[in-house]
């Protein structure tokens, strides 16, 4: 039977007091949680390493949230090798079966909802809202990707003249190396791996060093999904070490990455490279960063442009490759903008994610906090600071959420990707002075316009140089199916994860003809 159309899972209502209490439970129970122990899974093994890696909660870093294994070298190899092992059956398993795994896995995911976002919380110190939009969007790959298996083993459409019979098919291209990031601790790692196994191909996941134990939930809901032993590998542990082989290993066909532009570059390089025994070249799905910019037309409304400015830019503390970090305002409406943006940013309530109202936690570690915090002290080299929250608390890794403007378009405050709650603010004369500030950048990944005028969404539709642009509403927060999400440039290569091109690119085109 043809499963309904896919529906974006909704978010939880907030202002409901039963929703808000059931999530205060959840967030409780991770709270008094056990360290959680996070095993490699090899062939449908359980495996543990003499090393381990600790992941902390950033609100509180004394506090371990999951020990994982640390896989290297030699457990890449064998859970490349289980995989390699059930590639064929896999490939040749029907769409409609491999769909029924997806959708029992987003059944789990759905079933564990609450205490899936708690521990988002916990280990990736993301905001209530944040973490349970995270969730439901992996929930939504899963869906989504599984209606897009069966789609595609319909075919691809070709002539038949008369007496030939003319077929286009795709299968899934081998095994795929998933290297996810943290800052969408279930959703990324879940929504690369979930495509991988739509697409026909088994998936060795490398989940980040700072949130395993979210990722582990991966496992979990797939193994509820009784997908076949190999299908998914399973290797926590650092990039240098586990990720670099999986990158270049002979048996893997393709790599799935989101991450910094730095490592997405040197892995593209890595996989280029033919190596001895290697029947295919590989194919990179690289997501990579963005400095992405917002226009607020010389027509916006104020009342929606402000919130649009801050939700876009401090969401989960700016730490989304999608986040706002260019404002660029009509001089017309300078002075109805950016006063109220910088009040508005300084009523934010910082503080731990496990509270109820924060909108801005903690960035995800010391290290991030370290360089976050040399960007605003050096921020004045290059604008005029209008405010660098200090009021933020003493222990965990927090960074004041900061607003530089008059910003000078050639310093790398306006040109490095930062990945952190700092805002520079631009001034235009006019629309066309804004969609060349806007596009004056390597990335290209997202971009939006504030604007009342019909014409000018328009010229921002087709003008703006970004793979998700967006007209008066936020620039974060791409939905599966409606936001197909990625970018070009160097923001990435590859195929808009949640959209109709996304399985392709992980599987070979077949074309057969038979004379009748
Ligand atoms: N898909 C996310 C969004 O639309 C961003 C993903 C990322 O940061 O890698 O906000």
């Amino acid at each position: 039977d043809d499963p309904a159309p896919h529906r974006a899972e909704p978010l939880r209502e907030w202002r409901r007091a039963p929703v808000r209490a059931a999530f205060a439970v959840a967030v409780e129970d991770g709270a008094g949680d056990a360290v959680r122990d996070v095993p490699a899974l090899i062939g449908g093994e359980a495996v543990t390493t003499a090393r381990t890696i600790d992941s902390v909660d950033p609100g509180r870093p004394d506090r371990v949230v999951a020990r994982s294994a640390s896989c290297g070298a030699s457990e890449a190899d064998a859970a490349v090798a289980a995989a390699a092992e059930v590639a064929e059956r896999w490939r040749r398993t029907p769409a409609p079966e491999r769909a029924a795994v997806l959708f029992r896995a987003a059944a789990w995911m759905r079933a564990h909802r609450d205490a899936l976002a708690a521990r988002e919380v916990h280990e990736a110190a993301k905001p209530w809202d944040q973490a349970d939009a995270d969730v439901c969007e992996a929930i939504d790959f899963c869906e989504y990707y599984g209606r897009e298996a069966r789609r595609l083993a319909a075919g691809g459409e070709v002539e038949s003249p008369p007496g030939e019979h003319d077929v286009l098919t795709y299968e899934g291209a081998g095994v795929t190396a998933v290297i996810a990031p943290w800052n969408f601790p279930l959703a990324i790692p879940c929504g690369m791996t979930a495509a991988a196994i739509a697409a026909g191909n088994p998936a060795v996941l490398k989940p980040a060093e700072q949130t395993p134990g979210v990722a582990l939930a991966v496992v979990e809901a797939f193994a509820a999904a009784g997908l076949p032993d190999g299908v998914l590998g399973f290797l926590p542990g650092r990039g240098e070490e586990v990720g670099a082989r999986l990158v270049e290993h002979p048996d893997v066909a393709v790599v799935a990455f989101t991450g910094s532009q730095e490592v997405g570059l040197a892995l593209n390089a890595a996989a280029a490279v033919h190596r001895p025994g290697q029947r295919h070249v590989k194919r990179v799905i690289a997501e990579m960063g963005g400095k992405n910019a917002l226009v607020v037309d010389a027509d916006a409304d104020p009342d929606q442009a402000v919130p649009i400015a801050v939700r876009s830019a401090f969401g989960y503390s700016g730490q989304k490759c999608s986040a706002l970090s260019r404002l660029i305002v009509l001089d017309r409406v300078w002075d109805a903008v950016v006063p109220r943006l910088v009040d508005a940013v300084r009523e934010l309530a910082v503080g731990p994610a496990q509270e109820m109202g924060t909108q801005v936690g903690p960035v995800i570690e010391a290290e991030a906090q370290a360089r976050l915090r040399e960007v605003v002290a050096g921020a004045g080299r290059h604008g005029t600071v209008a405010l660098a929250r200090d009021d933020v608390p003493g222990d965990g890794f927090y960074v004041g959420p900061t607003v530089v403007t008059e910003v000078d378009p050639a310093s790398p405050l306006a040109r490095d990707e930062h990945f952190g709650p700092v805002l520079s603010v631009f001034r235009a004369a006019d629309l066309d002075e804004a969609l060349a500030l806007a596009n004056d950048t390597d990335f290209a990944l997202t971009a939006g316009i504030c604007t009342r005028s019909p014409s000018h969404a328009a010229r921002a539709r087709d003008e703006l140089r970004a793979g998700n642009v967006y007209i008066n509403r936020d620039i974060t927060g791409a939905v599966v199916g409606r936001h197909p999400f990625g970018g070009h440039g160097l923001s990435g290569v590859g195929s808009k994860a949640g959209g109709p091109d996304h399985l392709l690119r992980m599987m070979n085109p077949r074309a057969s003809s038979e004379n009748t």
